[in-house]
């Protein structure tokens, strides 16, 4: 396994890879990684003939008030990882060769940044378009793996790539839990052990509605304080935001129509956690 930290090396490499006509999956991280990671590494495994994992704590989309200087890092964990994994190549770059003096072009999906937690997170989701769009450039991949998790961002990658034009494969990967239901997140390490039960409510909530809209209701009040209510009888836990919308574009419903997107954000103590799922009908 490779660590490369130039970009103008990682640029190398992903030429003579494309020049043997071999093809490259890329999994873009923040680093501290968990089983929710390694599912993405897995799949971009199988994809592709090599295997690339970026790890960059980006700081264009953290806000003045969030955690990037607290955000968990573990390299010498992630390498590991990475290995057993099967990665070809860990991109390491530094922020000031990513953000460069005199750096000013940014990417902005407009109208899906604008809600869920684009609407909470002024700024974020063109820091991570605008990441992302550098890394794909970096890299070439053909495929590129990312967590339904992080669903917003899911669908604001894919209108960039859409947009631009950009000939690449986004592989969404459906949300690792751990097995008491729990979505794994890297902020996960932040719980205290009775925080970390109380968590266990964001997925409860969802399955709570879940069932609701199974059983025929199709008030999305009545839906929308059914799942604050299964959240908020905990004091520890502070809602952000719980919206039914639509899974493409993201606005929200006025009337129920199904597959709708659950998205919840809140706080658990100081951590903000995210939480979602597709509502069904069967
Ligand atoms: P991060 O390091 O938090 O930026 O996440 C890197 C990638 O891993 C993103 O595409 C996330 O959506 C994905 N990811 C994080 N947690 C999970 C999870 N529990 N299940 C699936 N994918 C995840």
């Amino acid at each position: 396994m490779l660590t490369i930290e130039d970009p103008k090396e990682m640029q190398n490499w992903s030429s003579e890879v494309r020049e043997n006509k071999k093809t490259i999956s890329f999994v873009p991280t923040m680093g501290a990684l968990h089983e929710g990671h390694l599912s993405l590494l897995r799949k971009g495994r199988e994809l592709a003939d090599k295997l690339v994992l970026s790890i960059f704590v980006n700081p264009i989309q953290f806000g003045l008030n969030e955690d990037l200087q607290k955000y968990p890092r573990d390299l010498e964990g992630d390498l590991q990882k990475a290995k057993n994994c099967g990665v070809d190549v860990v991109f390491l770059p530094k922020r000031e060769i990513i953000y460069p003096p005199g750096f000013q072009t940014y990417v902005d999906v407009e109208e899906l940044s604008k809600g869920l937690c684009g609407g909470r997170r002024s700024g974020h989701f063109r820091g991570v378009a605008t990441v992302v769009l550098k890394l794909f450039n970096l890299v070439s991949p053909h495929f590129a793996l990312f967590g339904e998790k992080d669903y917003q961002q899911l669908k604001v990658i894919q209108k960039m790539v859409e947009d631009f034009d950009l000939p690449i494969q986004i592989i969404p990967i459906p949300i690792f839990r751990e097995p008491d239901g729990l979505a794994m997140s890297s902020r996960n390490q932040y719980l205290s052990e009775k925080e970390r039960e109380i968590a266990l409510l964001l997925q409860k909530s969802l399955k709570t509605t879940q069932n609701l809209v199974k059983q025929g209701e199709k008030n999305i009040a009545t839906l929308l304080e059914k799942t604050r209510s299964s959240l908020e009888f905990k004091t520890e836990i502070k809602v952000d935001y719980i919206e039914l919308c639509d899974p493409e574009t993201l606005k929200p419903l006025e009337k129920l129509k199904l597959p709708a997107l659950l998205a919840i954000a809140c706080f658990v103590g100081k951590t903000r956690l995210i939480d979602n799922c597709i509502l069904t009908g069967k």
